[in-house]
């Protein structure tokens, strides 16, 4: 299965910490981002499925001074709006503003978790293609790899570390980013944990096949996925 990603921007920590909490009891994984500023270079910067956007921000930029600079960059990333205010013309301005759904504050979880779930329903999930990296292909939906061709079995933790190194490929992704992303809810894991799984994807994914290795070690960050240069 693969786990959908979803930032939620809200300053208001209990509201916020409240739908992480929630959410993850959904099996989503879920980033948190306090302020306006923070929140959009995270919009930008990650692949998420699903945006959770409040209105009001602090920071020098709001909710919808977000949701205009994602769309302005072809981030076309579902985005449910939370606003205080209900207001018709406070609606329009959301949804003219790029948002493809709204929900007016104080809500009930439960109204919440049934948008996100018709929201993520609705777009054509990214998880839905190929992704491929020189002779190395994974296939999201049905949790498939092959390199050179041959069938390569993994693990789910496994498959969704490969996942990720092949989503954010030629750069370095320090171990904390890793334990985050990929393990996100798991509350016993240990310090050596990623080390451990990155180890057992080598010898599957690069130790049988001859010629470039992917997985690189870069002492004291984290790891490089993808071609030496
Ligand atoms: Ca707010």
């Amino acid at each position: 299965m693969v786990i959908m990603r979803i930032l939620v921007v809200e300053d208001e920590h209990k509201i916020a910490n409240a739908l992480k909490q929630g959410l993850e009891q959904h099996s989503y994984a879920v980033d948190v981002a306090y302020d306006g500023d923070s929140g959009l270079t995270m919009a930008q910067t990650e692949p998420y499925d699903l945006i959770i956007l409040d209105r009001m921000l602090p920071g020098s930029i709001d909710g919808i001074g977000i949701l205009q600079a994602i769309r302005k960059e072809n981030i076309h990333t579902p985005v449910l709006l939370l606003t205080a205010k209900d207001k018709v013309l406070d609606r329009a301005h959301g949804l003219n503003a790029g948002a493809d759904d709204y929900l007016v504050k104080p809500f009930a979880f439960v109204e919440l978790i049934a948008r996100v779930r018709a929201l993520l329903r609705r777009t054509p999930q990214t998880t839905n293609t190929f992704l491929t990296y020189e002779d190395l292909m994974l296939d999201p939906e049905n949790m498939l790899v092959e390199r050179k061709g041959q069938r390569i079995d993994l693990t789910a933790k496994e498959f969704a570390l490969l996942e990720y190194f092949m989503r954010h490929n030629e750069r370095i992704l320090a171990k904390d980013l890793l334990m985050q992303h990929v393990w996100n809810y798991d509350a016993d894991i240990l310090p050596n944990t990623v080390e451990v799984y990155v180890g057992y994807l080598r010898n599957k994914i690069d130790k049988p096949f001859k010629g470039q290795h992917f997985i690189h070690t870069k002492r004291g960050f984290g790891y490089y996925f993808g071609v030496q240069k």
